[in-house]
């Protein structure tokens, strides 16, 4: 058994580390996953115990032609390391990283503080 890997220090505003340790080299947290791009925030839209969730983020988009916003929302396909709880209905804080499967480009970092469910 390797040691233990210490907790990187991700730096996420908003967003505890995990307090649970797991094995996991594509967790950002304790593995070698690098997180690089954009943070989204977004909603848990289905989790269902595989360690793939489908997020939903919300965002508003400015109409020129009306001078007006419209929401918009995309869902995003994330994986989700086991070290990680969350479920249906969280609000959670994804980063991009290197593409994992077909549509998977994003991670799960964590719940966000504030709301807090
Ligand atoms: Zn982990």
């Amino acid at each position: 058994m390797p040691a233990p890997k210490p907790l990187k220090n991700l730096k996420i505003p908003g967003v505890k580390p995990p307090e649970r340790m797991c094995e996991d080299p594509q967790c950002p947290w304790h593995g070698h996953l690098r997180v690089r791009g954009v943070l989204l925030e977004g909603v848990v839209e289905k989790y269902r115990a595989r360690k793939m969730a489908v997020i939903r983020h919300d965002y508003i988009y400015y109409v020129k032609k009306y001078k007006r916003y419209e929401r918009r929302s995309n869902l995003i396909h994330a994986y989700v390391p086991p070290c990680i709880d969350i479920k249906e209905g969280d609000k959670v804080v994804i980063g991009e990283t290197r593409p994992l499967a077909k549509t998977v480009k994003f991670v799960v970092l964590g719940k966000t503080e504030a709301g807090a469910g």
